[in-house]
């Protein structure tokens, strides 16, 4: 069931994904922006740990806030903000369900790309992390069980994620770069693939 255990094990699979991947996230950041995603993302997802340490969360609305608060706290960049909007708002859209179906795993995942779209105004096309999200949201409105709809929106990020490759980045660092991001894989949109991934594999 996607509960509050669920939602804790999902936040401890993304920080242990996370720390894998630092020095591939790293390298895709070094290609077209600064080259500290990995960094940033492994020490915002270490300090969720540090928190979910203190005790279990008492709702999936809870977990989801914690991450948001230590997210917006300890990621930095543009992600950061980025990833605390988008868990903050997952978390009221949690609202005060006990487990997830399939139409909340849509509305939670839908909270989370509108929070990022409010906060950075990029459109799908523009080679962000909004290019794994979008498809994500769309994959998730048809199973009605929750653990089918996650498995969608984790394929969805995924290829997503990869779609980013040939186009040309206009919004954050990358954008500077302009024809010269084309040929790159957008590091953000990676990181989104991985954490919907994660959600999946803590779904058990
Ligand atoms: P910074 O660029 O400040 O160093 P990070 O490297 O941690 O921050 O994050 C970069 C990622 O943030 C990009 O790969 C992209 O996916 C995402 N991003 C940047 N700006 C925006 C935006 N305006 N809207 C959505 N995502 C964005
Ligand atoms: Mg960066
Ligand atoms: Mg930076």
């Amino acid at each position: 069931a996607l509960d509050a255990a669920w939602a804790d094990r999902w936040l401890r699979e993304c920080a242990r994904v996370l720390a894998e991947r630092r020095e591939e996230l790293i390298e895709l950041d070094r290609a077209i922006g600064d080259g500290d995603h990995g960094e940033n993302m492994d020490r915002g997802f270490r300090a969720v740990v540090a928190k979910l340490d203190e005790g279990p969360s008492e709702s999936v609305a809870a977990a989801l806030k914690l991450a948001a608060m230590t997210l917006m706290g300890k990621v930095g960049g543009a992600a950061g903000p980025l990833y605390g909007t988008a868990f903050l708002r997952a978390s009221v859209a949690a609202g005060d369900r006990d487990k997830l179906d399939g139409p909340a795993v849509e509305a939670v995942l839908a909270a989370a790309r509108d929070g990022i779209v409010a906060r950075g105004k990029a459109e799908p096309g523009d080679k962000t992390m909004v290019d794994a999200w979008s498809p994500a949201v769309k994959a998730a409105a048809t199973p009605a069980d929750g653990e089918a709809a996650l498995e969608a929106a984790a394929s969805a990020a995924e290829a997503g994620a990869q779609a980013t490759k040939p186009l040309v980045a206009r919004k954050g660092r990358a954008s500077y770069l302009g024809s010269r991001s084309v040929g790159h894989l957008d590091p953000g949109a990676i990181s989104t693939a991985y954490i919907l991934r994660a959600a999946v594999t803590a779904a058990v």
